[in-house]
C-alpha cells in the first residue's frame, strides 16, 4: 500500500499546485478503477498515471502473465475488475466469448479507434497496432525476392525459413488472415508450402528468428514489427536486428497483416463510468502517442507520430481486414497447424 499512498500523496500535491480542487474532490470520494493487464508495468503505468494526474481518479492494477480469463470467471460477479488489458485479438476475442465483458457504448471511441479496430458488438477495442512483417537477410536476399506472404510457401524458398511455432497466436491470426482472404483450402496450402520451407523446426520467440538469420539458419523470417525496434535499442540485439531488412508484406495488393492489443469492460464491472473514462482516456491522440512511442507499435488513432526508427520506415498499406474476421477464422487457422504439421 506504500505505492498508492505515495501516489495519492503525488496526486494531492499536484491538485494542490494546479489549484485543481476537482481532484482533491474525487480523491476523498475515493474514486477508482480496477484493471487486470497482460500488459507490462513500463508500458501501462506512465498511462495511468497520467490519467490519475488528469482525474483524481486512482487506477489499480494487477499485471499478471497468464491466467487472467480463469481469474476472472472463477471471480465471477465478485470480480473487483473493471478492465482486462492484452495483446492479441485472440486473447481479447477469447475473453469475449467466454461472456466474461461487456457492451460499451461512446462516441468518443468509436471516433478515436477505426472500425475495423474494434469489436462491431463494442465489447473490446484496439489500442495499438503491429504489423506482422517479413524479415530478410541483408546479404542472403536480393530487393523483391519476397514481396508477399504468398511468397513464403514458394518452393525457391526451400530451407531458407525460420518461424515460431504455427499455433502461437501471432501466427494464428496471420493464418486466419489468410483464410479470411484466400478461403480454408487455399490457406491451408500456403502453410504447408510455408512449413515445407522452413530452416528448422518451429523454436523460439520472433526476436530469435532474427537471431537466427543474422547466425546464418535461414534467411527469411516472420516477425511483429516493434521487436525490431526492441532489437535496435538493446545493444547486445542491435546485432540481429542490423543483419536484416524490413519488408511489409503485400504492398501492391491487400497490404500487411496487423493485429492489435486492446481493451475490454468486464461484464461486473464495479466501477463503469471511471472505467469508460480511462478507456476514452486511452484513444486520445496524447495517450495514443505515449502508448505507440514506448513500444515502437502503431497506434490505433490516424496521425499519430511514431518512434523512431518506426517512424523512418516510412508509410505502408495495411490490412483492413476487421480484426472480428481475424477472431472469427482462428480456431480453423489452428486447426489448419495441426492438419499441416507444421511445429513437427
Ligand atoms: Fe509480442
Amino acid at each position: 500500500m506504500k505505492h498508492a499512498a505515495r501516489k495519492a500523496f503525488t496526486l494531492l500535491l499536484g491538485g494542490l499546485i494546479l489549484g485543481m480542487s476537482p481532484l482533491v474532490e474525487n480523491l476523498a470520494a475515493g474514486e477508482e478503477v480496477n484493471v487486470y493487464s497482460y500488459r507490462k508495468p513500463q508500458l501501462m503505468q506512465p498511462l495511468f498515471d497520467t490519467f490519475t494526474a488528469d482525474t483524481g481518479i486512482s487506477v489499480n492494477v494487477v499485471f499478471a502473465k497468464k491466467g487472467m480469463l480463469e481469474k476472472l470467471s472463477s471471480e465471477g460477479a465478485n470480480s473487483p475488475a473493471d478492465l482486462v488489458f492484452t495483446v492479441d485479438i485472440g486473447r481479447l476475442s477469447d475473453i469475449r466469448n467466454a461472456g466474461l465483458t461487456q457492451k460499451v457504448q461512446s462516441d468518443v471511441l468509436d471516433s478515436n479507434i477505426p472500425e475495423n479496430m474494434r469489436d462491431p458488438d463494442h465489447h473490446w477495442y484496439g489500442l495499438t497496432s503491429r504489423a506482422r512483417i517479413i524479415v530478410v537477410s541483408r546479404d542472403r536476399v536480393q530487393d523483391g525476392e519476397v514481396m508477399r506472404y504468398e511468397d513464403l510457401a514458394d518452393p525457391r524458398l526451400k530451407g531458407r525459413i525460420c518461424t515460431r511455432s504455427g499455433k502461437h497466436p501471432y501466427m494464428v491470426a496471420l493464418t486466419a488472415s489468410m483464410i479470411a482472404h484466400l478461403g480454408v483450402e487455399e490457406a491451408e496450402r500456403w502453410l504447408a508450402g510455408l512449413k515445407s520451407n522452413l530452416a528448422r523446426t518451429p523454436e523460439g520467440n520472433d526476436r530469435s528468428q532474427v537471431k537466427a538469420i543474422r547466425e546464418g539458419v535461414c534467411d527469411i523470417a516472420v516477425i511483429n514489427h516493434y521487436y525490431m525496434y526492441k532489437m535496435i535499442v538493446d545493444p547486445e540485439q542491435k546485432l540481429w536486428a542490423d543483419a536484416v531488412k524490413v519488408v511489409f508484406p503485400n504492398q501492391p495488393d491487400r497490404g500487411t497483416h496487423m493485429n492489435i492489443s486492446g481493451m475490454a469492460m468486464t461484464k461486473h464491472a464495479p466501477n463503469r463510468e471511471n472505467a469508460l473514462r480511462l478507456m476514452e482516456f486511452l484513444s486520445t491522440a496524447r495517450a495514443q502517442e505515449m502508448y505507440a512511442q514506448v513500444n515502437g507499435e502503431y497506434a490505433v488513432k490516424p496521425g499519430i507520430p511514431l518512434a523512431d526508427p518506426v517512424q523512418a520506415w516510412g508509410e505502408f498499406k495495411r490490412d483492413d481486414l476487421g480484426l472480428i474476421d481475424v477472431a472469427n477464422n482462428r480456431a480453423e487457422g489452428s486447426k489448419i497447424a495441426d492438419r499441416v504439421a507444421y511445429n513437427e
